[in-house]
């Protein structure tokens, strides 16, 4: 018998073997990479190498917070973060003791953790592999990745040059892009453009009346973060339609709907079996949740299914009322928020910003509220933005990505949600063919994808990329068997 190995016939990849991946970003998804690609034993790349500036891998703009006020959306046992193990998270919590520390983490029976606690448990599992050396975390913020001898060239914000054969991208959310209306304010102290930003309440004296833009879950997250510092001060949730995220329902229930038996492949059709399946939960006396659970795991099917002019469609008409239902708010803040209502101190308001007018002492908003278009004045001595990241404007908010679509090698989603990649979740370059050895990792792959925006889900891709990775090692080389006649 004779065995001869071949070059690989893949034309476009560079890579003799995987010896270094880089990933850009050490949140939720590039730490889940870092720790799926260690554990792939001899068939690993030799090192990892993890560019992030925070302290610690795994926490991200997500997680990476020590304000108790700020909780998962969803209960403790659906953080499927680690694939194969669904039950990792709750252990954790029990186990570290964090979930004795928090009294107030269990509504109904579920656990609804510190958010700050799901960064610790992530940080957790990274750690050894970073111990190890099999993982390298370079505290840095990625300035240029480009292409140098075959190879990528990352470069770091503080000196660091690394040569990676594979690069992921795992940078996240872009911070959000406030509306143009409120242009005039812009290096006013007064006018807090980006939440995730450490410093950002600071300036906020107790009883400042403060015009919140947004009123989707990191609105709430305001809200909750302003009163745990003692704000006592009257809020208004501004929108276009004036609806707060919904709450989770109590107790455990299946999702209900099978949106896979005839696929719909239009967003009216859709709407149709989504109102169909409500129905049914309604009559069967289950919580609505259940068909939005549903929707939420068929989600990437559901999505794949739809031609681009519906999936424009779906995005047009339907997404605010979706995310609505899809992004529900814990119960501890469905209490605040009720009882910040109640009190008169919150209130939401649906409409359009017509007007800003920056004072000495304090800012005038005119807004043409809805239904009727009646103009309301409100009178405030801070405005934040809370409208959620821009994933439409993610390539042009970072020098790297930008210099990457620069060359050809990133194109934006066609459908303003972030990143085009293909099915392998490989970059799309301008030609349209994927880039083998650059990857598209977490939210910002939400374009081809839909549904990548939890944690399970952004689990499950992270594993399938490793998958890619690790079959890139034998990729390169063919070994051809010649038996003989
Ligand atoms: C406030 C908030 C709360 C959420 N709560 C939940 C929840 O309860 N349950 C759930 O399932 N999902 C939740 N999500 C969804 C969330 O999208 C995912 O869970 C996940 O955290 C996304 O992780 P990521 O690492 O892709 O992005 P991010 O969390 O945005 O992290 C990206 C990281 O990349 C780094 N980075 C960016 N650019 C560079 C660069 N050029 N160089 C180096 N590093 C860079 C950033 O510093 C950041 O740490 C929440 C999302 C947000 C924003």
């Amino acid at each position: 018998m004779l065995r001869i190995t071949l070059p690989s016939q893949k034309q476009v990849s560079p890579v003799s073997a995987i010896s270094r991946v880089a990933i850009i970003g050490g949140g939720f998804t590039g730490a889940t990479l870092a720790r799926l690609l260690a554990l792939h034993g001899r068939y690993r790349p030799h090192e990892i190498v993890v560019f992030e500036a925070r302290d610690h891998l795994g926490g991200g703009l997500a997680y990476d917070t020590d304000d108790p006020s700020l909780r998962l959306n969803v209960a403790a046992h659906r953080m499927r973060a680690v694939p194969g193990d669904p039950q990792a998270f709750v252990r954790w919590l029990s186990d570290s003791g964090r979930l004795e520390q928090d009294p107030g983490a269990v509504v109904s029976g579920a656990i609804y953790a510190r958010r700050g606690d799901f960064a610790a448990f992530m940080a957790a599992q990274v750690q050894p592999f970073l111990d190890d050396g099999i993982v390298r975390h370079v505290r840095e913020h990625v300035e240029r990745i480009h292409r140098h001898r075959g190879r990528w060239q990352i470069e770091g914000d503080a000196g660091a040059m690394v040569q990676a054969d594979v690069v992921v991208l795992a940078t996240g959310h872009p911070a959000p892009t406030p509306p143009d209306v409120l242009a005039g304010l812009s290096g006013d102290p007064r006018f807090v453009r980006n939440l995730s930003r450490p410093d950002a309440l600071h300036a906020i004296r107790p009883d400042d009346k403060v015009f919140v833009v947004g009123a989707g879950l990191t609105a709430l997250d305001a809200v909750a973060a302003l009163r745990n510092r003692g704000h006592c001060g009257d809020l208004t949730l501004f929108s276009r339609t004036g609806h707060l995220p919904q709450p989770q329902a109590a107790g455990d229930f299946a999702p209900h709907g099978d949106f896979l038996i005839g696929v719909p492949n239009t967003a009216l059709s859709l709407l149709k079996q989504v109102r169909f399946a409500m129905q049914e939960v309604t009559q069967a006396g289950l919580p609505w949740q259940s068909v939005f659970d549903a929707l939420r795991h068929q989600g990437q099917t559901i999505w794949r299914n739809l031609p681009l002019v519906e999936q424009r469609r779906v995005l047009r008409h339907l997404r605010r009322r979706f995310e609505a239902h899809r992004f529900r708010m814990p119960p501890q803040i469905a209490e605040l928020v009720a009882c910040e209502r109640a009190a008169g101190r919150l209130r939401a308001c649906a409409g359009q910003i017509i007007a800003v007018q920056p004072g000495r002492d304090q800012i005038a908003i005119d807004i043409a509220t809805k239904p009727r278009g009646v103009i309301e004045r409100h009178i405030v001595q801070r405005i934040m933005v809370a409208t959620g990241p821009n994933h439409g404007n993610v390539i042009d908010s970072q020098g790297c990505l930008a210099e990457l679509e620069h060359l050809g090698l990133l194109t934006k989603d066609p459908r303003g949600l972030g990143i085009a990649c293909d099915a392998d979740s490989r970059a799309v370059a301008r030609d349209g063919y994927p880039v083998e050895d650059l990857f598209i990792a977490g939210p910002l792959a939400r374009g081809t994808f839909g549904e990548l925006t939890g944690v399970p889900e952004i689990a499950a891709q992270a594993e399938r990329i490793v998958q890619q990775i690790v079959a890139m090692s034998f990729a390169t080389t063919r070994t051809i068997t010649i038996r003989p006649m």
